[in-house]
């Protein structure tokens, strides 16, 4: 089983709620033994020890904050009016239908239908049989992953529905990069070599995914 790691911690990005503090938008997890701050997706994940006591809380995230200012553009994924879908703002009524269905719900739809059919064009063009299945996940640490069923050799693929925020040539790439471990099952340099040939731009598109440039 390959997977690719979405930068280091992970969370169901549709179901976090975090806060808004010094402009930032937060979300504060105290799951980490030193305290850091990870970016993704336009929010902060702030880590931080449990035993923490609150007043250090706030302080130690203040510290990290000024080492942080300028070093990202912090544009949500999602906020109160609007949903990046396929790298485009799209208003969050348009979305839901007036607030007649989740938001996850429409999301899934979307993302669905496309890598559905990406994966169906691709291996078709690259003569490659079909995945048994394609699976998305919300509450992956991974952009994506591949999972051969040795018996047989038939492979299903996984990926996380946070993509939809993500223009369609960057979704593509990380298709290309999955559906590349048919032929090589690491991420040696043949490996490379062959995703290369798929999709050349793909380091460009792996930093934009990584940044969270939608
Ligand atoms: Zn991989």
């Amino acid at each position: 089983m390959i997977s690719e790691k979405i930068n280091s911690k992970s969370y169901a990005l549709l179901d976090i709620e975090p806060v808004t503090y010094q402009g930032f938008r937060i979300l504060f997890l105290a799951d980490s033994r030193i305290p850091r701050l990870e970016y993704r997706l336009g929010t902060l994940i702030y880590h931080y020890p449990k035993q923490l006591q609150a007043s250090k809380v706030y302080d130690i995230l203040d510290h990290l904050l000024i080492r942080v200012k300028n070093k990202y553009a912090f544009i949500p994924a999602v906020d109160d009016q609007f949903c990046y879908v396929f790298g485009e703002k799209k208003s969050l009524r348009l979305l839901t239908n007036l607030g007649r269905k989740s938001l996850k719900t429409a999301l899934k739809k979307l993302i669905g239908d496309y890598i559905n059919e990406r994966v169906f064009v691709i291996t078709k063009e690259l003569k490659l049989p079909a995945p048994i299945k394609i699976v998305f996940r919300d509450t992956t640490r991974k952009w994506g992953s591949f999972h051969l069923l040795i018996k047989d050799k038939s492979y299903y693929l996984s990926f996380a529905l946070s993509l939809v925020h993500f223009r369609k040539e960057i979704i593509d790439s990380v298709i290309y990069h999955e559906i590349t471990h048919y032929y090589y099952l690491n991420h040696s340099k043949v490996f490379y070599q062959k995703l290369q040939l798929f999709n050349p731009e793909f380091k460009l598109h792996q930093e934009k995914l990584n940044a969270g440039k939608y």
